[in-house]
């Protein structure tokens, strides 16, 4: 499916987008609600979120009229891409955690689904004492953020029932912006 034009237009374009996306977060959680800028980057954001919605939607729809919908994950295809988001948290390597994240999409995989194995796995890298202060646990929780249109009802669940237990212990700004957004917000409903 890689020699798919289309399929790597599209896929080039969501993965500016969902850069674009995480940019415009990171600014607004950087910025007081008092702040002048405040109005302008969240509305940045409203409009990045916008974009990501329709790129997703006509990858999802390329993919449904050109490949007869998709495919799941072969059975040895979600553990590399864990360890190597394993190996790049390691490092420190933000950039690296990054791409790990968006590698694990379903939008860059061709996947039909969220794997089980990929919310399942996420959440384990995150219950853990160093990342909870790290500034990259951020990325994994944008994760449930950015595929929560396409979770189940039992992804969903596992994800509340971690932040109800380790929500509180996160102390990086970005990885608590993002634990309100998805406490409060409709991602997980
Ligand atoms: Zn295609």
């Amino acid at each position: 499916m890689a020699e798919c034009l289309e399929c790597a237009r599209v896929r080039e374009e969501c993965a500016l987008v969902f850069a674009e996306w995480l940019g415009c977060k990171d600014e607004l959680a950087l910025t007081r609600k008092s702040d002048k800028e405040f109005t302008a980057r969240r509305r940045a954001l409203d409009r990045a979120q916008g974009k990501l919605r329709e790129c997703r939607a006509r990858e999802a729809h390329h993919r449904e009229e050109a490949h007869a919908g998709n495919r799941l994950p072969y059975d040895d295809e979600v553990a590399p891409k864990i360890a190597r988001l394993h190996e790049n948290i390691e490092l420190g390597d933000q950039d690296g955690v990054e791409q790990a994240i968006w590698d694990l999409s379903p939008v860059s995989n061709g996947w039909r689904a969220v794997p089980d194995e990929v919310v399942e796995q996420l959440l384990t890298a995150l219950r853990d004492e160093k990342m909870y202060s790290s500034y990259l646990a951020g990325h994994p929780l944008n994760y449930f953020e950015f595929e929560s249109a396409r979770l189940t009802t039992r992804q969903k669940s596992l994800c509340i029932g971690f932040l109800t237990a380790h929500g509180d212990q996160f102390t990086d700004i970005h990885s608590q912006q993002v634990v309100a957004e998805l406490r409060e917000g409709n991602y997980l409903k």
